[in-house]
């Protein structure tokens, strides 16, 4: 049998974690890439896994994708995620929260957690009763970081389209410019309003076909079916709800010379980075045009350790360098004709001392 740690997914995690706790029901992994440059920051997810491989795919991958973000924001974080197995009624309890809170807190502040999928704020606001090693809680006022980061990502998404739109299609705004944008949650719906505003033209997609079709209503935009989304003809196709769709099949459907949006780990597999560059697409590296929403939680996670109010423009300010970062590693794609994602991924492990 192949050791656990010897497979690609583990990548010298520092620490991984199985939780259960037989009263509540819980059961989750914590996994912790790197704390080279601070705690491990990230997300903590609640998803139905049919098969638990999956649940600890995910969390080895989406912990090494924070350390790489939090790296490439320029943050004093590490790298950790965690992933809540649901069960199939995807069902959720106080108790449940509070047990996962608890085994945060026995890490003693290697790991601070914060909303991903499926996790609101308020469970946030539950965890934060067990242990202070929590983000993403509400904000204090007006002027402060906090609560939901999906605006805060939403953001940087936005201004990484614009800068992909500048780079690649050498356009200054986004009027006029087609984006299809798949996934309507937290994040695609605020990506959409703030291109809307801009007058962008929109497509967007949802499995949950009322939320889409209701967003397309209030922005004037079209809906697409969820199997279509990805072949649609348009400049932007913007992935803002799972993993792993750009695979052979997926990227040989796009029919957009960019690919830009809030989804963590877009390509399924390594290799898919250069299959978009042989098509001609320019790709902009999930972690580092998402890291809006860690930004933020990180930004109220170190004020508050310190007793300070967190500043929502500090915030802001951090959120439009991530444009700079982009064209960076797409000047050195196109300088070397190394794909973006390999770039994006060798300036992340030399701030980590990979
Ligand atoms: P969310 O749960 O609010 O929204 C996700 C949406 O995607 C849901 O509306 C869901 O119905 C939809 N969806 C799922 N599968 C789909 C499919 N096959 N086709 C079309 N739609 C589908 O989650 P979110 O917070 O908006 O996050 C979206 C993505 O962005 C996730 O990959 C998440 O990891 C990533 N991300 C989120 C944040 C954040 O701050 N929330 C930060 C960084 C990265």
């Amino acid at each position: 049998m192949t050791a656990f740690w010897t497979e690609p997914d583990f990548d010298e995690h520092e620490h991984v974690q199985l939780v259960h706790d037989r009263n509540s029901g819980l059961t989750a992994i914590i996994a912790l890439h790197s704390t080279h440059l601070g705690p491990g920051a990230g997300g903590t997810r609640f998803w139905h896994y049919p098969d638990a491989k999956d649940a600890m795919r995910d969390a080895l991958r989406l912990s090494r994708g924070m350390s790489y973000k939090n790296a490439m924001a320029g943050l004093p974080m590490g790298g950790g995620k965690a992933v809540i197995l649901a069960n199939a009624d995807r069902a959720k309890s106080a108790e449940m929260l509070a047990a996962f809170g608890d085994a945060v807190n026995a890490l003693g502040g290697k790991y601070v957690t914060a909303e991903d999928v499926g996790i609101s704020e308020e469970d946030m606001v539950a965890v934060s009763q067990r242990t202070k090693f929590v983000s993403g809680l509400p904000a204090k006022d007006d002027d402060a970081a906090g609560g939901d980061p999906g605006p805060f990502t939403a953001m940087g998404i936005y201004h990484g389209i614009k800068a992909a739109v500048k780079y690649k299609l050498g356009k200054d705004s986004v009027s006029g410019v087609h984006v299809a944008i798949q996934g309507t949650g937290s994040v695609g719906s605020g990506v959409a309003r703030l291109l809307a505003n801009d007058g962008a033209k929109l497509t967007v997609s949802d499995i949950h076909a009322d939320r889409a079709q209701a967003l397309a209503t209030e922005l004037g935009g079209e809906f697409a079916d969820p199997e279509a989304v990805m072949s649609i003809a348009c400049d932007v196709f913007s992935p803002n709800a799972l993993g792993a769709i750009l695979d052979d099949e997926g990227i040989a459907r796009l029919e957009a010379p960019i690919v830009a949006g809030g989804a963590n780990n877009q390509l399924a597999r390594q290799g898919h980075g250069a299959k978009l560059a042989e098509r001609g697409i320019l790709y902009a590296p999930d972690y580092v045009i998402n890291a809006g929403g860690i930004i933020s939680v990180a930004m109220e996670y170190l004020c508050t350790q310190h007793g300070e109010s967190s500043d929502i423009n500090e915030v802001r300010k951090r959120i439009a360098k991530i444009p700079g970062r982009l064209e960076k590693i797409w000047q050195e794609s196109d300088q070397t004709g190394v794909s973006p994602d390999v770039v994006a991924d060798r300036m992340a492990q030399k701030l980590i001392g990979r």
